[in-house]
């Protein structure tokens, strides 16, 4: 494995690396609780600076053929696989995803994502004919964004690749908790050719860098991730400017398994499903839903499928969860894993009387699988990320809908049944961006995004181009 040496941890703002104000945020690995890095806490000036300089390479971007665009979206693509085993390291380190998840997902993904992005170019409407109308699209301007921890790169790129092939200009604010592989990315951009002021990076903390960015009266557009509680602060922020906003939030998702399914698999897809990336995943399946007559029987198999999951040190390959990303998000899954014995839940597997089994040092917490879960306890409708999973049994088919649609949220989800048809038949009644029927795979063309509080765009693929885009009609 390459050793990480987070290298280029401070500001980019108009192609010069700059250390800002002085004051620094510590980078703690979650496995260790040792600080590795450190970035600048932006201020208010540096956001100025960095829009400044992104309005100004604007009128040059915007202007560069998209096939030009479109190759430096590929090189970015080139870039990342280039660096896989480093960003992989780098991202394992800053935020504890077991090193060969952070490897297959964490690091390969946003390429893949660049590179969808980038093919995108040629098939994409950028002008077609409504009528006697020319229908063009074009670059919104300064796009603002604003990304999470938990794929730190992954949802960096799922913004910057669209909003570059639009022709748009960005200013980036990555997550103070896991921000050193959009360090890594800024050295990839730059040697792809990408012109100084084009893609600027502020770190810092969300209450100043990430609301002076929401509040920016020259940013056109800002596109968040991150939870509902900040989401909604953003709005607020962004409505005096009128910008565009684009949403990906929270979630709560329901695994709902028929009557007819095989049980096994669901059991197996299921828990992995809620319990990736130690269930800090806004799409995870966190809520497993099971026909009341057969509620100890899925039990039964989660628990089987839960004792192969070893808890340990994100370095080894061995580990399928590592530590939670950082003491805080520990405190917060314990506390919900108490609550739910306190709400009445049984315990199926792991509780928190089973910590003392944990590795010492780091922000581990113990995988849980609470049983005979009701709507109305809180670990059934708030966003607990974590590797916790709440399994709820129902009376039938409608019982089941209803209570799959029974959270504010309505991000993703999963219907296990004995054919494709029924499968999707019950799909359709779910409230929620995305559904997978017996595993479906990921597609990382396909829109991703959330009904209700989940958010209120789409991203990836030609709807995530859609949203980097203004829309003019000429009438002829
Ligand atoms: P968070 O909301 O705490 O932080 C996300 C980003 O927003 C960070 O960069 C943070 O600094 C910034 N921020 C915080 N307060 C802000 C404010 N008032 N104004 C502007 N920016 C602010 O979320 P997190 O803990 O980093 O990430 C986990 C959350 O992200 C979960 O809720 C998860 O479901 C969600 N998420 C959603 C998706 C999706 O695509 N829907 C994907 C990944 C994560």
């Amino acid at each position: 494995m390459t050793a990480p040496t987070f290298d280029l941890t401070d500001h980019v703002i108009d192609g010069e690396r700059r250390a800002g104000s002085g004051e620094r945020i510590d980078v703690t690995n979650p496995a260790t609780g040792e600080v590795i890095a450190s970035i600048p806490a932006g201020t208010v000036q540096d956001v100025d600076d960095a829009v400044t300089a992104a309005r100004r390479a604007f009128g040059s971007w915007s202007q560069v053929p998209v096939s030009e665009r479109a190759a430096v979206v590929q090189r970015i693509s080139e870039g990342i696989l280039a660096r896989r085993d480093e960003i992989a390291a780098t991202i394992s380190a800053e935020m504890g995803s077991p090193i060969g998840f952070a490897t297959a997902v964490q690091a390969s993904l946003p390429a893949f994502t660049a590179a969808g992005t980038a093919a995108l170019a040629e098939t994409f409407p950028w002008s077609e004919e409504i009528g006697n109308s020319l229908v063009v699209r074009e670059p919104i301007g300064v796009v603002g964004a604003i990304t999470p921890w938990n794929y730190p790169l992954h949802q960096i790129v799922a913004k910057v690749a669209p909003a570059l092939l639009a022709g748009n200009t960005v200013v980036l604010k990555p997550s103070e908790v896991a921000p050193l592989s959009a360090g890594i990315l800024a050295e990839i951009v730059e040697n792809a050719g990408l012109p100084a002021g084009v893609f600027n990076i502020v770190h810092g903390t969300g209450q100043v860098v990430g609301e002076a960015i929401s509040g920016h009266p020259d940013i056109d557009m800002v596109s968040f991730t991150g939870s509902t509680a900040a989401g909604k602060k953003v709005s607020i922020s962004a409505a005096e400017s009128v910008k565009r906003v684009a949403l990906e939030l929270g979630g709560k998702s329901a695994c709902v398994v028929l009557p007819d399914a095989d049980f096994a698999k669901a059991a197996k897809l299921g828990l992995g499903n809620g319990w990736i990336n130690g269930g800090q995943t806004c799409t995870a399946w966190t809520r497993m839903l099971v026909p009341a007559d057969r509620h100890e029987e899925m039990l039964g198999l989660l628990r089987e499928a839960a004792a192969k999951y070893t808890v340990g040190d994100p370095a080894e390959a061995s580990t399928r969860i590592g530590p939670m990303s950082s003491v805080n998000q520990q405190d917060k899954v314990n506390s919900y894993i108490k609550l739910g014995v306190e709400e009445g839940a049984t315990v199926a597997f792991g509780g928190p009387d089973a910590a003392g089994e944990l590795p010492s040092g780091g922000a581990y917490v113990q995988p849980t699988i609470f049983g005979g879960v009701t709507r109305d306890m809180r670990i059934a409708q708030e966003e607990i990320f974590g590797p916790v999973l709440s399994v709820m049994p129902y009376t039938d088919l409608d019982d089941a809908a209803e209570i799959a649609n029974s959270t504010v949220y309505g991000l993703a989800g999963a219907v296990f049944a004995a054919d494709t048809d029924s499968g999707v038949a019950f799909a359709k009644r779910m409230r929620t961006g995305q559904v997978d029927v017996n595993g479906g795979s990921f597609n990382p063309v396909a829109p991703f995004g959330g009904y209700g509080q989940s958010g209120n765009g789409r991203e990836l693929g030609r709807f995530g181009l859609e949203e980097f885009c203004e829309i003019k009609s000429i009438q002829r």
